[in-house]
């Protein structure tokens, strides 16, 4: 099977005012997280890691930090922005591990609902999501939410890469017909067969 992976790491601070959006839903919370976007910490660590698992840059590439289009802007845009990229690249998810990095609010129990929430986004079953959260001892940042995400893809069709070794195949298989035809009309050769592919194609759908 032929797998990659990805990893992405976001972090926002706790402000006032704003609504708290974790895993594409809102929570509970007396302070949301500051950012260009809605903010969305872990939406934004599995997107990044989407993205780095088929090497297509970042999410801040894609949507720069400063763009008036992405003010306060649904993170679920991202991440169908890296699953179109994932789709692209022949490639889907196999599962995502997640952990959040938060003093408050306590997120296991919720994490039940927000998997199912991103599973929901991200067009997968909930038991290929995994969403944890510690909190951050020592580390001076009760003010900070952060989140790290890892993300196994597998590939299910035929890439751009393959699609023109087949075409190179193929354009061999076509000249050894003509070389074949020439051979058989002039000395009375029997055709021969010829190229077979030069990877496996079991897999690939
Ligand atoms: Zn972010």
């Amino acid at each position: 099977m032929d797998t990659r992976i990805g990893f992405g790491w976001d972090s926002h601070a706790f402000k006032a005012g704003v609504p708290l959006r974790i895993g594409g839903m809102t929570l509970d919370h007396p302070e949301g997280l500051a950012g260009h976007s809605d903010g969305d910490v872990l939406l934004h660590a599995i997107t990044d890691a989407m993205l780095g698992a088929v090497s297509a840059g970042d999410i801040g590439s894609f949507f720069p930090p400063g763009d008036p289009r992405w003010k306060d802007a649904d993170s679920a845009i991202f991440l169908n922005l890296a699953m179109e990229e994932l789709q692209h690249a022949g490639y889907r998810i196999a599962n995502v591990d997640t952990t959040l990095i938060l003093a408050a609010p306590k997120i296991a129990p919720i994490a039940g609902e927000m998997r199912a929430r991103v599973s929901e986004l991200l067009g997968i079953e909930i038991d290929q999501v995994s969403i944890k959260a510690k909190t951050p001892e020592g580390l001076g940042l009760d003010h900070v939410a952060q989140c790290h995400a890892v993300v196994l893809v597998e590939r299910v069709q035929e890439p751009d890469e393959l699609k023109s070794m087949s075409a190179v195949i193929e354009s061999q298989r076509q000249l050894e017909d003509v070389v074949d035809d020439l051979l058989a009309s002039v000395h009375g050769v029997p055709k021969k067969r010829t190229i077979s592919p030069v990877y496996d194609t079991e897999d690939i759908t």
